[in-house]
């Protein structure tokens, strides 16, 4: 078998997501014969360096040898079993787990099996708590604008992706959207945490008015990812913890990007020393290994739940796969090497080489601005250094990089005008220094006849 004919038996028969399937007419599709480590090999040979994780997901590497044998075990001992009625050691270790790693006050866990699922869980608990107690007309959300909570229809409402979203408007329920605190337009001289603060305004005025009908407010945590990885301070999400406790909104915070160290914390929320009412988690969750998700929320809310049957507050929601025991194993394996391996305090240096091999990136002419946060870094191309006018969306410049970077054996996977590096924590420093050197070179090439 070779890259063109596995490439021409998956085009026969694959339809592949967030693809116009007519770009392969162009650009190969590329077939993965085996991953190690930071790794990929296709069929002709050829090797990649992960460097954006297989879409986030992967934290300790393909084939990571402890979470293969952890499988292994799971796998001779219970594949699956329903959860409703039944439970398995698994899943119970791994909630008392994350029960103790997550912030302070987060103490059950429900899961879905993967990003979006949990967001709709978590929509439909936030609802479904105020009606059990006797508040059914809230029913509205607020979110933020260039936000990315999911594909499903709920998920995507939330959502402020006009890429993603708007094609499906007509379908969609309505939500109250916030200006974001996104920095990347803050005035010159002034620093993030200062304009998060001067966004919040937005915020508190959108809650004064509608928290009457207000479910939630739905956040990504410190790094809006799939919108483009904008990022924003904490000091947003401590001022707006205290606004919902005061306009009795609840908080859901999205971590299933920023969740298991992307940030810098095990969680994001961290960082501004809150609690929200529901967590999504999924993504890194099982280290890139199985679709698994959750959401962690409090005591407060499944007591509203917890009543004789017969009065129908229960919440009867759930998925054929919840808690699946090969996927939980994976997750319970990924916490063990967390917890093992000092990985946080390995990551600083990763981050501090991901900033330092980047750094003269500011300079370029066609970059804008390189930011990051703990293990996230982007770099966004402009077509006007000085007025930030963006490359129009169709030139597809971020698609240069992609086909330049696989010739150099790195997967980078711009998204539209930014480049970013999200790689596995496994990563090395030289290999961090050769994925800086391929995007300078991508960036380059990429922007050099505008
Ligand atoms: C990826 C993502 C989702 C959706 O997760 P899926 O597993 O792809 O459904 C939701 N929210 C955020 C912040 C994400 O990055």
């Amino acid at each position: 078998m070779n890259n063109k004919l596995l490439a021409q038996r998956d085009l026969a028969v694959l339809w592949h997501p967030c693809t116009q399937m007519k770009d392969h007419e162009q650009l190969p599709v590329i077939p993965i014969r085996r991953g190690t480590g930071v790794w990929l090999e296709d069929f002709d040979g050829n090797r990649y360096i992960d460097a954006i994780s297989s879409w986030w997901v992967n934290l300790f590497g393909h084939a990571n040898p402890r979470i293969n044998a952890a499988l292994h075990e799971q796998l001779d001992t219970l594949e699956h079993v329903l959860l409703a009625g039944f439970s398995h050691e698994t899943v119970i270790c791994l909630s008392e787990r994350l029960v103790a790693l997550t912030p302070l006050g987060l103490s059950r866990c429900f899961y879905a099996d993967n990003g979006s699922s949990a967001v709709e869980v978590s929509l439909k608990m936030s609802y479904h708590y105020w009606r059990n107690l006797g508040h059914a007309h809230k029913t509205k959300f607020i979110t933020l604008t260039n936000s990315y909570h999911g594909e499903t229809l709920g998920a995507l409402a939330m959502g402020n992706v006009p890429l993603y979203k708007e094609t499906y408007a007509p379908l969609l329920m309505e939500t109250i959207s916030v200006p974001s605190p996104d920095c990347y337009y803050r005035e010159s001289g002034e620093s993030c945490a200062d304009y998060s603060r001067r966004m919040f305004s937005h915020m508190e005025q959108a809650l004064e008015q509608h928290a009457g009908q207000a479910c939630a407010v739905i956040v990504e945590p410190l790094v809006q990812c799939a919108g483009s990885m904008r990022m924003y301070d904490p000091v947003y999400l401590t001022l707006l913890r205290a606004a919902c406790d005061k306009h009795n909104v609840h908080l859901i915070a999205d971590e299933i990007a920023v969740g298991f160290g992307r940030t810098g914390t095990m969680f994001a929320c961290e960082q501004a020393g809150i609690t929200p009412d529901f967590m999504c988690l999924s993504k890194g969750l099982t280290g890139g290994y199985l679709p698994l998700s959750v959401v962690l929320t409090t005591e407060v809310v499944y007591q509203a739940f917890y009543d004789d049957y017969q009065n129908l507050t229960a919440f009867l929601h759930s998925h054929s796969y919840t808690g699946n025991p090969l996927a939980c194993r994976a997750a319970l394996a990924t916490l063990d090497i967390f917890e093992q391996n000092n990985v946080l305090e390995r990551n600083q240096a990763l981050a501090e080489a991901m900033r330092a091999t980047t750094a003269h990136f500011a300079d370029h002419p066609h970059v804008a601005e390189v930011r990051q946060r703990g293990m996230i870094l982007a770099i966004e191309m402009v077509k006007d250094k000085r007025t930030r006018e963006p490359y129009p969306w169709q030139e597809r410049r971020g698609l240069r990089v992609y086909r330049h970077a696989l010739e150099k054996g790195v997967l980078l996977r711009p998204l539209g005008n930014v480049v970013y590096l999200m790689p596995p924590y496994v990563i090395t420093e030289e290999q961090i220094a050769y994925i800086a050197e391929v995007a300078w070179e991508g960036i380059t090439l990429a922007t050099r006849d505008a």
